[in-house]
């Protein structure tokens, strides 16, 4: 999301931003297939509305092979190439190729044996140290913009509003989280 996070929870929604920002945004996510997949998501937003996104949440899970890495890094040229013809998607060949490529980087981090969950976690990061170093892996589709949303989404942070009902709720299940990762 790249909207005001202080003022998100006052603006008019949608009824899908609205559940997602009930139910899921700040929440914390440690599986690492989630915080792939969610990061994905967030490279799909970069540049438009995350209204789009969510719309779209369903087919780009379908299209995308459930954001399963070990499938994305293997998409044919074929594959993508219907991909680019489908309508349920955001149809931008630079991200339906980074899709492949960015799953190609997380499972070099694998191979490295770095575990993308407990890196994020047990870092202070910043969205220009977090895009940085995204990029200096391989990702695509990662400014500053989309590290900053990822921060949001995953729970990195708390973007919540003080006044927002959310925001206690958000901020105790953030704290065991951050606990355990900074210990
Ligand atoms: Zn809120």
């Amino acid at each position: 999301m790249a909207q005001n996070f202080t003022t998100w929870c006052e603006v008019e929604k949608n009824p899908l931003e609205t559940s997602y920002h009930d139910q899921r945004w700040a929440m914390p996510i440690t599986d690492k297939q989630e915080l792939f997949a969610l990061l994905m998501l967030e490279c799909q937003q970069a540049g438009l509305s995350w209204a789009v996104v969510l719309k779209k949440e369903q087919a780009l899970a379908q299209a995308f092979l459930a954001w399963d890495p070990q499938a994305l890094a293997q998409m044919s040229d074929a594959y993508i190439e219907e991909l680019k013809d489908n309508p349920e998607i955001i149809r931008h060949t630079g991200k339906i190729i980074a899709m492949r490529s960015n799953a190609q980087a997380f499972l070099r981090l694998e191979q490295q044996g770095i575990d993308f969950s407990h890196w994020l976690w047990s870092h202070d990061l910043d969205a220009q140290t977090l895009s940085k170093q995204l990029k200096k892996w391989g990702f695509k589709f990662v400014g500053p913009t989309t590290a900053q949303a990822y921060l949001e989404a995953v729970g990195k942070i708390n973007p919540h509003h003080p006044q927002c009902p959310c925001y206690a709720r958000v901020e105790q299940a953030q704290q065991p989280v951050k606990a355990k990762y900074q210990a």
